[in-house]
């Protein structure tokens, strides 16, 4: 239910209207598009809620159209969110390219990765170190140690980083050598670790869950931003269908799907969908051309090596060459990829 006051609604009629709602125990959602003022009505008492207050003062018109994820819908907020991560920002008319391996492994792989993906002007680096695997043989991780490398080598490239957060117990520990926490696609119904998400300050990149639909994944953004978290990135990352020629179907008219009906910035992970990586270079450039903010890249120097996903992983030539097309495809689009850049060495 969506409230609409009039143009000369006066305060305090609004605050009326407010008390009303908030006296009666219901959640509420302000915000301003054009020159209306909308009272958002969230939950199941909305309906009875909202029938008294079309009787009162400053109402212009009750609308009973509302989505069931207001916080992060186009309808309660049309202009887009942009989300600052450090010194970068997604969501404006930057495409911002974030790169680097599945797993952190050790120091040395990580700065050559990292170095490398900076130079070519990558803006975030990636990589795991809780890892959620689907066999419990496979690598996990490095942990905390691996947090401390990512937050080692982002000094020292400048570039932020993203890592994942598995559990609700581990959020304050990533959080603190993390510039933006990434919740994975198999979590993205942990409905306890998405609200952990969402009483933290750190930015968080939301990806979708491989048999989730839009909604949701706009409900499950809703669940991090209801608790307090308004920077949110959603990541299209595939999804399983009958498909086996590759490892997930890039479902790609889920970007202008959610651009339409969210404000949040929404990004692709062609590696994860792909699975290949001669496939990688396709799935970023049709992204690009799809309107998405920015792409989440695995990158390895040694991909035969890696501890996971070497397979889809590009090289570091691989990833240089790519970002040559990326920067023409944003041209065209009337948006840019940073450049190359020289990465100085702090040591
Ligand atoms: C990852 O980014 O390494 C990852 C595990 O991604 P997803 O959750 O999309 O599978
Ligand atoms: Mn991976």
């Amino acid at each position: 239910m969506i409230i609409v006051l009039h143009r000369d609604c006066s305060l305090k009629d609004k605050a009326s209207v407010v008390r009303y709602i908030e006296q009666r125990g219901g959640r509420l959602l302000v915000s301003v598009v054009g020159d209306e003022t909308h009272i958002g009505l969230i939950g199941s008492e909305s309906q009875a809620l909202a029938s008294a207050i079309g009787a009162m003062p400053g109402v212009a018109e009750i609308r009973a159209v509302a989505p069931p994820y207001p916080h992060v819908s186009r309808e309660y907020q049309p202009q887009p969110t942009e989300v600052r991560v450090g010194p970068v920002v997604i969501g404006a008319s930057e495409v911002v390219i974030i790169a680097g391996p599945c797993s952190v492994e050790s120091g040395p792989q990580l700065e050559a990765i990292a170095g490398s993906v900076a130079g070519e002007g990558a803006r975030m680096l990636r990589g795991g170190a809780f890892k959620p695997r689907t066999s419990p043989y496979s690598f996990q991780g490095l942990g905390e140690e691996g947090l401390a490398l990512l937050s080692a080598m982002s000094a020292e490239t400048g570039l932020p980083v993203v890592t994942e957060v598995v559990a609700p117990e581990d959020v304050q520990l990533v959080a603190r050598y993390a510039d933006m926490l990434q919740i994975g696609a198999r979590n993205m119904q942990n409905f306890r670790l998405l609200s952990a998400a969402g009483e933290q300050e750190k930015p968080v990149l939301l990806k979708r869950g491989i048999a989730a639909t839009v909604e949701e994944l706009l409900l499950a953004a809703e669940y991090v931003v209801s608790a307090g978290n308004l920077r949110v990135v959603l990541c299209e990352r595939g999804i399983r269908t009958f498909e086996t020629s590759t490892r997930n179907t890039l479902d790609i008219s889920a970007v202008p799907v959610l651009k339409r009906r969210t404000h949040l910035p929404v990004i692709v992970d062609p590696s994860h969908a792909a699975g290949e990586r001669e496939l990688v270079p396709h799935l970023a450039r049709a992204a690009i051309a799809c309107g998405a903010d920015g792409i989440i890249v695995e990158v390895h120097n040694d991909p035969d090596t890696a501890l996971s996903d070497g397979r889809q992983s590009l090289t570091l030539a691989g990833f240089g060459e790519m970002m040559g097309q990326l920067r023409g495809i944003a041209s065209a689009m009337g948006r840019q990829v940073a450049g190359r850049r020289q990465v100085q060495a702090a040591r």
